[in-house]
């Protein structure tokens, strides 16, 4: 069966596409053309039931991608499905599963049978594991892993085929070295073995298993800088020329693609980044990490990685790869989640706000109007974080009477500034009247812009264990594996 990219190209408008049209309230049309040109995707696996279809496209929403999984040393297999109903409920567009633990197998069943939300990979994590060193990794290895992940049904995959043999050498004198863990696996592979990156060599192969499950591949950037001081260097830009081949190969054979940016980039360097990645790729869809706009604030990495963010969807970055406080110290917990999608939402929906996206400011004209009310009920319904937003507030004005007070304890009932500039407006009769007309319902405010906080309903997302597992049995990792 054709491709979302195929279907596209030959002028049919696909359901995926009607979904997506209805929730960015797009002509339809117009999403068929953005997915045929390739400036747009639609990860879907035929294989993943129960996906609500999303697009990604420096047109559409800026959309977040949170990052799940466990790790060898930490987070029980039974965390991983709570991860991903927090990150859901917080509003994440896509996840990805990044476990390199144990029960990899059965987390990633269950990451995708039970998101509503497409799920990615990085397929060299498992085949890693299941080769016991990086050294190890074999060409058929690596072409099991990926087939069976798309068997599963995971919608799109990192594939780090970018990385060549000869940019090795270009890495030399940075900073911080290779830091992204596909990166510096496949360049130990290169080293070890005095061969070409297998990804890239059997790329064109690897694309005929994306084609038949329609996994949409998201060509890794290996050499991401990961400091400030390796930004923008030659390994990176040269790695980047060669993910504009590939995009061109995948393209070619009917794959939808994406690319994938940096890491730690200066602010005043971002937008020539989204710009030279648009260009060169052919205007693919740019999903950036971050990037972190200075080194120094392990512990608030959600916040300089938002900055960054935030000017990247400025410049036309489609999605948003979170970074959670953990950033460079740990592996993330729910509220780590939790601070990670609000930061970066915040950063979406700033840059739609400032790039003109349709309705999108309606959500911030409609919560201040709440605010000037002070109806406080409907702020914290309105809140990009409801939760947060009505406990802060209750922590001093816990009481009903509170809800419609005109003040809160941040200045105090005497200083409250707007009720002494409503106050002091009726007594100048005919200032009285504040707006109070945004009507969401009827704004063409995309869906995925629109509150409360979270973009999916997560009612039918179970909690673990689910019925199938056995709580008492814990596997190895070669039995998870097998
Ligand atoms: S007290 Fe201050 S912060 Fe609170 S509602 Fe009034 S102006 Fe706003």
């Amino acid at each position: 069966m054709p491709t979302q990219l195929e279907r596209a190209r030959d002028g049919e408008v696909t359901p995926e596409m009607e979904r997506v049209a209805d929730r960015e309230q797009r002509d339809p049309e117009f999403v068929r053309e953005q997915v045929a040109a390739g400036r747009a995707v639609i990860p879907h696996n035929r294989e993943h039931d129960g996906l609500d279809p999303m697009v990604i496209g420096e047109a559409f929403a800026t959309k977040v991608n949170a990052n799940i999984g466990n790790s060898a040393d930490t987070s029980a297999p039974e965390e991983e499905l709570e991860k991903l109903h927090a990150a859901v409920h917080y509003g994440a567009d896509t996840v990805m599963d990044l476990s390199t633990g144990t029960d990899l197998d059965r987390i990633r069943e269950a990451n995708v049978a039970h998101s509503p939300v497409p799920v990615g990979t990085v397929p060299i994590y498992e085949a890693v594991k299941r080769a016991g060193s990086a050294a190890d990794l074999t060409h058929d290895l690596l072409r099991d892993v990926i087939e069976k992940q798309a068997e599963q049904g995971v919608d799109y995959m990192t594939i780090h085929a970018g990385v060549l043999m000869e940019h090795l050498p270009l890495t030399d004198g940075r900073t911080t070295g290779i830091v992204s863990r596909g990166g510096s696996i496949l360049a130990r592979w290169m080293e070890e073995h005095g061969e070409q990156n297998p990804l890239y060599v059997d790329f064109p192969g690897l694309c005929e298993t994306f084609r038949e499950y329609d996994v949409t591949v998201s060509l890794g950037d290996g050499l991401r800088p990961g400091s400030l001081a390796d930004a923008s260097d030659e390994a990176q830009f040269a790695e980047l020329d060669t993910l504009g081949e590939l995009t061109g190969l995948a393209r070619d054979r009917g794959v939808q693609v994406m690319v994938e940016g940096p890491g730690h980039v200066p602010m005043d360097e971002i937008r020539d980044n989204v710009d030279r990645q648009r260009e060169v790729c052919d205007g693919a869809p740019f999903y950036v990490l971050g990037p972190l706009v200075t080194d120094v604030a392990p512990g608030y990495d959600h916040i300089t990685s938002a900055i960054g963010a935030t000017e990247a969807a400025r410049a036309g970055a489609a999605m948003l790869c979170y970074v959670t406080p953990k950033e460079h110290l740990g592996l993330p917990e729910r509220e780590d989640v939790r601070d990670g999608m609000a930061a970066y939402r915040i950063a979406a929906h700033a840059a739609d706000v400032a790039n003109g996206l349709p309705g999108a400011r309606d959500w911030d004209d409609a919560l201040s109007e709440a605010r000037y009310a002070f109806d406080w009920r409907r702020q914290f319904d309105l809140a990009l974080d409801p939760e947060r937003a009505q406990s802060f507030h209750d922590r001093t004005l816990p009481g009903d009477n509170y809800k419609e007070a005109r003040f809160c304890s941040m200045c105090g009932v005497e200083f409250c500034s707007m009720r002494i500039d409503q106050d002091a407006r009726e007594a100048g009769d005919g200032m009285a009247d504040f707006a109070d007309g945004t009507d969401l319902n009827a704004s063409v405010a995309a869906e995925v812009n629109r509150p409360p906080v979270g973009t999916h309903d997560t009612d039918d997302l179970p909690t673990w264990p689910p019925e199938t597992f056995d709580g008492d049995r814990r596997t190895s990792p070669e039995e998870a594996d097998d």
